[in-house]
Parts: structure tokens; C-alpha cells; sequence
């Protein structure tokens, strides 16, 4: 293949984002967790934060927690792709990362609340969305019980705000139904797997001219 027609593959096969939301104690991280070693090339973007760890969460690992300051700092210096305030704390999404990601031409996992998916789409249309959805109330009820590790107050308010949430799933391009995790996880891997094969992702000119190349060598 020539340079050129390298080249102009190379900036085809530029990543995306796959935006994962869903009320919380839904499933999203379960989930994340179980589909990241299955699909190669696939990322997932560290958020910041400014609420609490909650136990065994590791900084770097399942948030960067921040001061206020801090937040603040990263917001005027524009260092968010997108950010949010849910019940009464902060999430936003590190924007050098992404990008530092996309240009590699990684699939991006992040996993944002519905404020957040709508700022991405705005920036970056091309944005996959996928909403997880829990089989009832109830069993939603009971996952963020059984989580255990929010107070008494957080979990009244992030029910509170599912019921909010739930409004938004039309504005995304998928839905998953989080009863059994490995039907889950299957139906989010497909899902990837198929975006990656959509014609407007593919490096299909570059392909071509190299099978025509091919053709015209004795
Ligand atoms: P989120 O990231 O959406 O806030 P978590 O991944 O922390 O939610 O999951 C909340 C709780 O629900 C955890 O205790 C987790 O083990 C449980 N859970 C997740 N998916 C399932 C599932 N498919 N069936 C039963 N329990 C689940
Ligand atoms: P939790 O406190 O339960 O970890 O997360 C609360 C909510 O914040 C979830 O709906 C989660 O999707 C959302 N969230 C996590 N990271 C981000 C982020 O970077 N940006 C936005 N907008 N929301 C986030």
C-alpha cells in the first residue's frame, strides 16, 4: 500500500466513544468490568470527581477525587470534555485522555450520567450511547441496598433521580437491559463490535485501492 493511501487509513480508523449511563446501582461498573478483557482496543476513561471514595475504591483507578479547588482548576483551565453536578457533587470527564485515546484509535467505555451523554453527543456526534436499564425498580432498589456503601441520604437521592433518568433512554442509540450480566455483557460487546464495522468508521478506501493494486500485478 502506498504512503499515501496508509496515511489516509490511518486517519480513518481514528476511535469513538461508547458512552455507557444508567441510574446508579444498576450495574454500569459490573458491567464495564466483565466487557473490558473481553474486547481488545477497548478503553475506559477515568472520571474525576469531587464526592467521597466510597470503601475500596482506588484513586486513579475508579475515580481521580478532587477538591473543589481542584475541580474548579480543571474546569477554567477547560480540561473537561464534559462534567456534571449530581446530587450535589461534581463528575467530569478528562478531555487529554480522550483525545490522547482516540487519536491511537482506541474505543473509548465512559461512564457518565445522562447531562454528561448529552454534552458528548453535542461535541462529538459520532458518540455511541448505550443506556442500561434495571428489569424493575424493586431489583434496582435492592442492587443499591446490597452495594452497601452509600449513606442512608445518597441512595434516597439517586432514586430519586432514576426515576428522572429513565425519561432520557430515547435520546440514546441503545438499550440493555441489565437482568442477567452475562446476556448484558454479550449484548454490549456485539454492540461494539458492530460500530467498529460500520462503513463510516472503516478504512473501506484504502482497502479497495489496495485490492485494486493487487489486481492490476500479474
Ligand atoms: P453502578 O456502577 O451502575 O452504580 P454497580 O456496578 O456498582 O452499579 O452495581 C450495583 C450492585 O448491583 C452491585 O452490588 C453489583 O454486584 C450488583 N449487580 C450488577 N449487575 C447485576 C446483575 N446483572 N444481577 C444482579 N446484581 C447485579
Ligand atoms: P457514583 O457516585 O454512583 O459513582 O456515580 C454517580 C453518577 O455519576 C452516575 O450516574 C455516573 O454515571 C455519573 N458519572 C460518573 N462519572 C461521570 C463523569 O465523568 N461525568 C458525568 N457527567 N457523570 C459521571
Amino acid at each position: 500500500m502506498s504512503a499515501e493511501v496508509m496515511s489516509k487509513a490511518a486517519n480513518r480508523r481514528r476511535g469513538f466513544l461508547v458512552v455507557l449511563s444508567g441510574p446508579s446501582g444498576v450495574g454500569k461498573n459490573t458491567l464495564l468490568n466483565a466487557v473490558l478483557p473481553l474486547v481488545d482496543g477497548l478503553q475506559y476513561s477515568v472520571s474525576a470527581t469531587t464526592r467521597p471514595p466510597r470503601p475500596g475504591e482506588v484513586h486513579g483507578r475508579d475515580y481521580f477525587f478532587l477538591t473543589d479547588e481542584e475541580f474548579d482548576g480543571m474546569v477554567q483551565r477547560g480540561e473537561f470534555l464534559e462534567w456534571a453536578e449530581f446530587v450535589g457533587r461534581r463528575y467530569g470527564t478528562p478531555r487529554a485522555f480522550i483525545e490522547e485515546c482516540l487519536d491511537k484509535g482506541l474505543t473509548v467505555i465512559l461512564d457518565v450520567d445522562i447531562q454528561g451523554a448529552a454534552q458528548i453527543r453535542a461535541a462529538m456526534p459520532e458518540a455511541v450511547l448505550v443506556f442500561l436499564l434495571p428489569p424493575s425498580l424493586e431489583e434496582l432498589r435492592r442492587r443499591i441496598y446490597g452495594r452497601g456503601k452509600d449513606s442512608e441520604s445518597a441512595i434516597a437521592e439517586r432514586l430519586s433521580w432514576a426515576q428522572h433518568e429513565l425519561a432520557a433512554v430515547t435520546d440514546y442509540d441503545y438499550v440493555i437491559v441489565n437482568d442477567d450480566l452475562q446476556r448484558a455483557c454479550d449484548q454490549l460487546r456485539s454492540i461494539i463490535i458492530a460500530e467498529r464495522c460500520k462503513v463510516s468508521r472503516s478504512d473501506y478506501p484504502a482497502l479497495i485501492a489496495s485490492l485494486r493494486e493487487e489486481g492490476k500485478t500479474p
